[in-house]
């Protein structure tokens, strides 16, 4: 394992940077409080080198046009070989950086990351337009085109998937890109960036800017030269993004937070498959996932010996250290977060749920160093407990019994957010029916937690609204225009105003 404290910088106009203000925030891992490296603190002076860069870039070169896009797929696919490349780097960097474990990092997110680059490369030349039937003697055609300057503002726990889920999609498309990676966990992004530099983006296309999100957030939400944001956080912060946007008519996706269900009928045979993954789907990551199972509603005839499993296996699962191949959970992300889960159990206990297992701080031997809270599990009698409605984002699940098919669907829609759900059972009808009747972007049919970068990503209601992921992405980064071509050769077409 290295520790020794290294120094990133910003990476504007194909230039490794420091801040204008020469500033510097630190990245301080979350297992032992080290501090791994620090990375330029960055400034509207910044964002503004960026944008122009940005701006330059879409508007003075080929980069943009349709001849480029095989130009644009090669590059996206030379950046996917970098990161398999430096797996093992990117991966400890991540580990230390956000506190997940190496396990995850390196078998799951990393390679996720090189498969969401090469995904798009497949996709840069494939920007498909319509030929519209329009009455009369015209051609009517429909251009996909880019859209100019973007930026991506996301969220710290999946940090280098969410740069591949923003930077690959806006550059197949012809757009160029200003991110801002969370100042939680901005390092696999600014490694990222030197895999992009040598894979050869010409000078401006990716722009990485790295500082507060008040500050560098804000800039880009209210930069006249940026034509979209596309943001993944938290659906408080995503509202202010969208005042902010409002102010240029900025297009955008927003990615944002979740409450969501995870329903187990009685009919579903494989019971303990569906324990294993309503643990994979609240525990992963420590929780701390958008789509996370928080509410497990399991069926009234199979629901004590699910309780009886769930509490059994809860209790096996390791926790440590990141960079340790035995833990399976990690460190919460810094310590106020950590706060905030520990005083919603709080409120679990003090409101009246049912602690099963956890609910406390761990503070064992090296633990005691790091933000580490035990796999949580409370039962709940009713679903107005502060913990069932609001996002926890910690290792806490909340186990509810439940009679009927409409009595669970009416109760796994009562919330404002609608990113993910998931129903087991055997029954065909059953699956099809409950999941049209769930209100949320993603339904998983006896299956949790897995994204395919083939498949669309996104909420409804308060989660959001856009689509990370798949071809539906290229929706987000292009924008159409209708081109409309008479081809009548005599004057009767000729449309006068008098
Ligand atoms: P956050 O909303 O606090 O921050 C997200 C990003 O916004 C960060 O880069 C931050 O620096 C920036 N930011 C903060 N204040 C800003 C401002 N005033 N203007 C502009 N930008 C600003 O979220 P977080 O704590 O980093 O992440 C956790 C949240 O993200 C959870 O709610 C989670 O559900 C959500 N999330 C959603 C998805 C999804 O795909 N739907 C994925 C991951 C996380």
């Amino acid at each position: 394992m290295t520790c020794d404290i290294k120094h990133y910088q910003m990476y504007i106009d194909g230039e490794f940077v420091n801040a204008e203000s020469g500033e510097t925030m630190s990245s301080v891992c979350p297992a032992d409080g080290k501090i791994i490296a620090t990375f330029p603190k960055g400034g509207q002076a910044d964002v503004d080198k960026a944008v122009r860069a940005a701006k330059a870039a879409f508007e003075t070169t080929d980069w943009g046009k349709t001849h480029a896009s095989d130009n644009r797929g090669d590059l996206l696919r030379r950046i996917a070989v970098g990161i398999r490349e430096k797996i093992d780097e990117l991966a400890e960097l991540e580990v230390l950086d956000s506190g997940k474990t190496i396990t995850d990092v390196s078998l799951v997110d990393v390679h996720y990351a090189a498969d969401c680059f090469e995904y798009y490369a497949n996709l840069a030349n494939q920007i498909y337009g319509e030929v519209i039937p329009v009455p009369g003697d015209v051609l009517d055609i429909a251009v996909r085109e880019p859209l100019g300057v973007c930026a991506a503002i996301v969220a710290w726990n999946y940090p280098i998937m969410f740069a591949a889920w923003k930077i690959a999609p806006c550059l197949a498309a012809g757009n160029t890109i200003v991110y801002k990676p969370s100042s939680e966990t901005s390092l696999s992004a600014l490694a990222l960036a030197k895999i992009i530099d040598e894979a050869g983006a010409p000078k401006g296309v990716v722009n990485i800017v790295t500082g507060p999100g008040g500050v560098i957030g804000k800039s880009l939400c209210e930069h006249p030269d940026v034509e979209k944001v596309s943001f993944t956080g938290s659906t408080e912060v995503g509202k202010q993004v969208m005042r902010m946007a409002a102010s240029t008519m900025k297009k955008l996706t927003m990615e944002l937070g979740g409450k969501s269900p995870n329903i187990i009928f009685d009919d579903f045979t494989n019971q303990e498959a569906a324990v294993g993954a309503a643990l994979l789907g609240l525990y992963f990551n420590a929780g701390q996932t958008c789509v996370a199972g928080s509410r497990l509603y399991v069926h009234e005839n199979i629901y004590d010996d699910f309780k009886k499993e769930i509490v059994r296996r809860v209790g096996l699962i390791p926790v440590g250290h990141g960079m340790d191949w035995n833990s399976r959970m990690g460190a919460i992300i810094n310590e106020s977060q950590m706060r905030s889960i520990l005083d919603l159990i709080e409120s679990g206990k003090k409101e009246g749920a049912k602690l099963l297992i956890g609910g406390n701080r761990l503070t064992e031997g090296d633990l005691a160093k790091g933000f580490f809270i035990a796999p949580t599990v409370f039962e709940c009698d009713h679903d107005d407990y502060t913990i069932v409605k609001k996002e926890i984002f910690g290792p806490v699940l909340c186990l509810m019994k439940f009679k009927d098919e409409q009595e669970v669907i009416t109760r796994a829609n009562n919330t404002i957010y609608g990113l993910a759900s998931a129903v087991w059972t055997n029954d065909i009808k059953r699956a099809f029916r409950v999941s049209k009747a769930l209100k949320a972007g993603q339904v998983w049919i006896n299956q949790y937690l897995v994204l395919s970068n083939f498949a669309p990503h996104g909420g409804y209601k308060q989660s959001g609204f856009g689509k990370d992921l798949s071809k539906y992405a290229m929706d987000n980064y292009t924008q159409i225009k209708n081109i409309y071509i008479e081809l009548c050769t005599d004057d009767s077409y000729i449309s006068t105003f008098e």
